[in-house]
């Protein structure tokens, strides 16, 4: 499997993770027609005890963002997120409070610049979780 985004989400997506560091930042991926990613949209970290190696997304805040983007015809294809000085795999509280038909995205912000970048689908049943392929596009 592999994800196609555009350059700049990524761009965007590690300036915001140097920025929230040290507390884990969080987002949406929104796809085109073509599946695509080519936006993201930061999102306020809702967890509400310490955010370093933690993040929550507001249910009302995710339904409301899903509905203003299936308005312009696109969709959210998956939610990114940081883990300040730890590696960019997904813990096994992301993929408990996963949602199996998104992918994932996580950067390892070490010291607080971001680097290492990967990308997660979780099973159906949420016990386990594979690495897609990131394609980076213009
Ligand atoms: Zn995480």
């Amino acid at each position: 499997m592999t994800t196609r985004i555009a350059k700049q989400v990524i761009d965007e997506i590690h300036a915001h993770a140097g920025s929230t560091y040290p507390d884990e930042c969080c987002g949406l991926l929104i796809a085109d027609k073509d599946k695509r990613i080519i936006e993201s949209m930061r999102v306020a970290n809702a967890y509400p005890g310490p955010k370093h190696d933690r993040y929550d997304i507001d249910p009302l805040e995710l339904f409301k963002a899903d509905r203003a983007i299936s308005h312009r015809g696109f969709s959210i294809a998956g939610v990114y997120h940081s883990h300040p000085d730890y590696p960019a795999t997904l813990s096994k509280f992301d993929l408990e409070h996963s949602f199996p038909w998104y992918s994932y995205i996580v950067v390892s912000v070490p010291k607080g610049k971001a680097g290492d970048t990967k990308s997660w689908i979780p099973s159906e049943d949420r016990k386990s979780v594979s690495e897609e392929q990131i394609e980076v596009v213009e």
